[in-house]
């Protein structure tokens, strides 16, 4: 006697469509207080006029045998090194190392720059 035909079917289904239909900037960051976008008290705080960079491409990714796939300049120190999107992300690395908080994209034509403090475009 094998009738059992073991039908369980569960209709929650719809409830799987759970999107916070928030609108607009659920989480703004209110918080920030004085310092504002372009408040960085780190890029403030950089040497004038910039370091010169120290190296044409990332040293470690030459090393290594590794090719960076876009290079930073530490604005501190000049340090080349390559962008997190590199096997081994030396200008984060750099960083954690040294504590200079701010680069700069060292590809042509770009000059935006990035604070590993406050992880925001400065
Ligand atoms: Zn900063
Ligand atoms: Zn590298
Ligand atoms: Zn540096």
């Amino acid at each position: 006697m094998f009738e059992g035909y073991r039908r369980k079917r569960k209709h929650s289904d719809a409830r799987a469509r759970e999107r916070r239909a928030g609108g607009a900037a659920p989480r703004s960051r209110t918080l920030v207080g004085m310092s504002g976008m372009h408040g960085c008290p780190h890029s403030a705080a950089l040497p004038d006029p910039e370091p010169e960079a120290l190296a044409e491409t990332c040293p470690e990714c030459v090393a290594l045998g590794q090719h960076p796939v876009q290079l930073r300049k530490c604005l501190v120190c000049g340090h080349i090194a390559c962008c997190d999107s590199s096997p081994s992300r030396h200008a984060t690395a750099h960083f954690h190392a040294t504590g200079h908080p701010v680069m700069r994209s060292f590809e042509p034509g770009e000059a935006w720059r990035w604070c590993y403090e406050d992880r925001s475009l400065v």
